[in-house]
């Protein structure tokens, strides 16, 4: 990606008011992550690509109270988890889009990731990579809807694009784009949203 294209990003979303941190690779970005929570503080993360290829959600769970949502037994104690992660200290998660105008998109199949960034934790850092930064609105719904098939392979739901590899613009249970949002200012009442941006192509 272009320097400037870049700088101008970075300066669009200061301007809305995000903390932004660039850092070269992955694990520049979990020790970027690390150094800003407390450790023993709580934490609940958003499913993420981009956050499995880190060592964060091992050292979340030895270090830091985890609301611990992957591991449980039924999808009833699932729920339960990511309900009460609303009240986490720290939600960390990626986004799926930033457009050059400084504005985070994202799509959700259960909510809780964009309940989440919106409202409840009291901090709140996404990690991306730059592959994410689009044009505009438009362009990033195009990506929203690029990434909602491959998600629903990755996780296995049983929606139509999960087998033709494209939206089907489908009404299914597991639907995986039940929930989008824009986040179009970082303020939040405990401290501004914090985007740390990798300068490299990552998740999706
Ligand atoms: S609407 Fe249905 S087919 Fe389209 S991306 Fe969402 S889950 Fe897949």
């Amino acid at each position: 990606m272009k320097k400037e294209r870049l700088n101008k990003v970075i300066d669009k979303l200061k301007e809305n008011n995000f903390i932004v941190k660039v850092v070269k690779d992955e694990k520049e970005a979990e020790s970027c992550v690390l150094k800003l929570m407390p450790k023993n503080s709580s934490v609940s993360m958003g499913g993420s690509v981009t956050l499995n290829n880190t060592e964060l959600l091992k050292k979340f769970r030895e270090e830091y109270n985890f609301f611990e949502r992957f591991l449980q037994p039924d999808w009833e104690s699932t729920v339960n988890v990511m309900r009460e992660s609303l009240l986490s200290d720290f939600l960390v998660t990626s986004t799926n889009a930033i457009t050059e105008n400084g504005e985070l998109l994202q799509i959700d199949s259960g909510g809780n990731r964009v309940a989440g960034m919106a409202y409840g934790p009291k901090n709140v850092i996404v990690v991306c990579g730059v592959n994410k930064i689009v044009k505009n609105r438009q362009e990033g719904y195009e990506r929203l809807y690029y990434v909602g098939p491959l998600n629903s392979k990755r996780l296995k739901h049983n929606t139509p694009c999960n087998f033709t590899g494209k939206c089907e613009n489908c009404s299914t249970h597991m639907r995986m784009c039940n929930f989008v949002s824009i986040i179009r200012d970082g303020k939040r009442p405990f401290g501004n949203v914090i985007v740390i941006l990798i300068e490299k192509e990552i998740g999706y």
